[in-house]
C-alpha cells in the first residue's frame, strides 16, 4: 500500500484519488493560497482540497494553471456550502465554484455538512452533476452513520468519500467500519488537530523512535489506517515535511498505540449539533 506521494486509492466508482492532498482552509484567497498550491504541486502533491466556504477557489485554480502540471494529473475537491443546499441552489453553487476554479470538470464534489431537511435534495443535484459528467465523483462530509443510512435509502449513487474530523483523539471507529462496509472511503480533516495534539508523549516517543516529526507520525498513521489525509499548510517547509511520509512504516503495535489515544474528542463542530 501507499508507496509514494502519487499513490492513489480506487474509489467505489473506479476513479483514482491520491492518499495525500493539500488542505487549504484558512489560506487567504490571493497570493497565500496560490503560493501554497504551487509549492505543493512542485513537491509532488496531486490533490487539493478546497470549498466554496474557503473563498479561495479562484486562487486554487490560478495556481493549477500556473503550475505547469497537466490538469488531468491533479485531483481537485470542492464542496457545496450549507447556505446553498437544496436542488436548484446546489446546481447554481456548483456552477459558481466551477467558474471560480476555472475548470471544466471537478474531480470530487462534496456535501460540506448534512444540513437537516436539505441534504437529500442536495444529493439529487449532485447525482445530476455526476450523470452529466461535470464531476468525476460525488461524496459527503461530516456525515454520521445515521445520515449515511438515511441518504442511502434514496440515493442512486453511493458517495465515494466521507470527509470527517479524524485524528488520534477522534478515531471514529464505528463510522469507519460502516464506511468500509459500504465502500465509502474515509478522509481525514484536521488530521493534525491544527497542532493541538503536538507535544503528547506518545507522539514525542514515536517521533524519536522513527526519526520523524509528530506531524509525520500522525499522517503516516492515517495512511496505514487506510484513511485519505489532507493536512493544511501554507509554509513551504511544512508542506514538504507533511509529504515526507512514504519512506517509513509504523509497526502494528505503534498503530495500536495511536488508535488507543481515542477520546472521542472533537475540536470542530459535532455534525449532529452544527446543522
Ligand atoms: P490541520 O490539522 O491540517 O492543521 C493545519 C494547521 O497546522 C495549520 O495551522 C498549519 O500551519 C499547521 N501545520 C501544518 N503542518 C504542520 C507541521 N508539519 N508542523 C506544525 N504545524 C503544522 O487542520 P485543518 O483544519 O486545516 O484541516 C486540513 C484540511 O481539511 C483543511 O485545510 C480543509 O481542506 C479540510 N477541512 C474540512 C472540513 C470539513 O468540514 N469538511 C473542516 C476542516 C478542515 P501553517 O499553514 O501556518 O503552516
Amino acid at each position: 500500500m501507499t508507496k509514494h506521494i502519487h499513490s492513489t486509492v480506487t474509489l467505489n466508482n473506479g476513479v483514482e484519488m491520491p492518499w495525500l492532498g493539500l488542505g487549504v482552509y484558512k489560506a487567504d484567497g490571493g497570493n497565500e493560497v496560490e503560493e501554497a498550491v504551487k509549492e505543493a504541486l512542485k513537491i509532488g502533491y496531486r490533490s487539493i482540497d478546497t470549498a466554496a466556504f474557503y473563498y479561495n477557489e479562484q486562487g486554487v485554480g490560478e495556481a493549477i494553471r500556473q503550475s505547469g502540471v497537466p490538469r488531468e494529473e491533479i485531483f481537485v475537491t470542492t464542496k457545496v456550502w450549507n447556505d446553498d443546499q437544496g436542488y436548484e441552489e446546489t446546481l447554481k453553487a456548483f456552477e459558481e465554484s466551477r467558474q471560480k476554479l476555472g475548470l471544466d470538470v471537478i474531480d470530487l464534489y462534496l456535501v460540506h455538512w448534512p444540513v437537516k431537511g436539505k441534504y437529500k435534495e442536495t444529493w439529487r443535484a449532485m447525482e445530476k452533476l455526476y450523470k452529466e459528467g461535470k464531476v468525476r465523483a460525488i461524496g459527503v462530509s461530516n456525515f454520521n452513520i445515521h445520515h449515511l443510512e438515511d441518504l442511502l435509502r434514496d440515493a442512486n449513487v453511493v458517495p465515494v468519500v466521507n470527509q470527517v474530523e479524524y485524528h488520534p483523539l477522534l478515531t471514529q471507529e464505528e463510522l469507519h467500519d460502516y464506511c468500509k462496509k459500504h465502500n465509502i472511503q474515509l478522509e481525514a480533516w484536521s488530521p493534525l488537530t491544527r497542532g493541538r495534539m503536538f507535544g503528547a508523549p506518545v507522539l514525542v516517543e514515536l517521533g524519536n523512535k522513527y526519526g520523524k516529526s509528530e506531524a509525520q507520525i500522525i499522517l503516516r498513521w492515517d495512511l496505514q489506517n487506510e484513511v485519505v489525509t489532507i493536512p493544511k499548510s501554507v509554509t513551504p517547509a511544512r508542506i514538504k515535511e507533511n509529504a515526507n511520509i512514504f519512506d517509513f512504516a509504523l509497526s502494528d503495535e505503534d498503530i495500536e498505540k495511536l488508535n488507543a489515544c481515542n477520546e472521542n474528542k472533537r475540536f470542530g463542530p459535532d455534525p449532529d449539533e452544527f446543522v
